[in-house]
């Protein structure tokens, strides 16, 4: 019997647009004294850091003087603030449901400090029973120890939880390997956008609610 629900957040609860991170890039980069390129470049390397820890080492790290760290922190919140403030379809209501059913509901997103900072903010706060941030806890999917925090959160064997994901980080082999169900997700009538999880042999869906007919 299934007692929880453990989402993705990137691509699985909302999109994540790539133009819109490199304009992003392109806003900070002289904050950095780099080419916006260059900038987005060492940026996206730079992810597995700035995901396991605080930002403010990170962005030190980069040469970031203590002064452009304000504004720079400023305004990655700005653009995490906008981007997560746009469920996709059907979230909200999706994750009422399974309240409404006592369903459990958790996250386990991958992402940086900003994402906690803003959270609050979002329309995601207080939808959620667990929810755990990989650079608050220094773990990334798919290590098996977050997919069993958010599981001790919850209060659920693995086998009675699923995980719903697009595939990322090879977040759904992940939590299989620690006994959850996971599901698929990617957008419709496209393929999945991982090449891992084009071939995936377990279930897939391309809208969020569809997840309630797996309960
Ligand atoms: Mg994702």
């Amino acid at each position: 019997m299934t007692r929880a629900v453990v989402f993705d957040l990137f691509e699985t609860l909302i999109d994540y647009d790539d133009t819109r991170s490199r304009e992003f890039s392109a806003e900070v980069a002289r904050l950095c004294g780099r080419a916006p390129e260059d900038f987005h470049r060492v940026w996206r390397e730079g992810r597995p850091m700035r995901e396991t820890g605080p930002m403010a080492p990170y962005l030190a790290s980069l040469g970031i003087e203590e002064d452009a760290m304000h504004d720079f922190l400023e305004l990655r919140r700005a653009f995490t603030r906008e981007v997560l403030g746009r469920p996709r379809a059907g979230v909200i209501e999706t994750l009422n449901e399974l309240h409404r059913r006592a369903v459990r509901t958790g996250l386990i997103t991958v992402c940086s400090e900003d994402t906690v900072d803003v959270w609050p903010e979002t329309p995601f706060a207080g939808h959620f029973d667990v929810e755990v941030f990989s650079c608050v806890c220094g773990l990334r999917k798919p290590d098996e120890r977050i997919y069993r925090i958010a599981l001790e959160g919850l209060g659920v064997e693995p086998a009675e939880a699923l995980f719903v994901g697009d595939g990322a980080n090879d977040e759904l082999a992940g939590a299989e390997r620690v006994g959850m169900g996971a599901i698929l997700i990617h957008r419709p009538g496209e393929e999945p956008a991982w090449p891992e999880v084009r071939d995936w042999p377990g279930p897939r869906i391309s809208a969020i609610d569809d997840v309630l007919s797996f309960l």
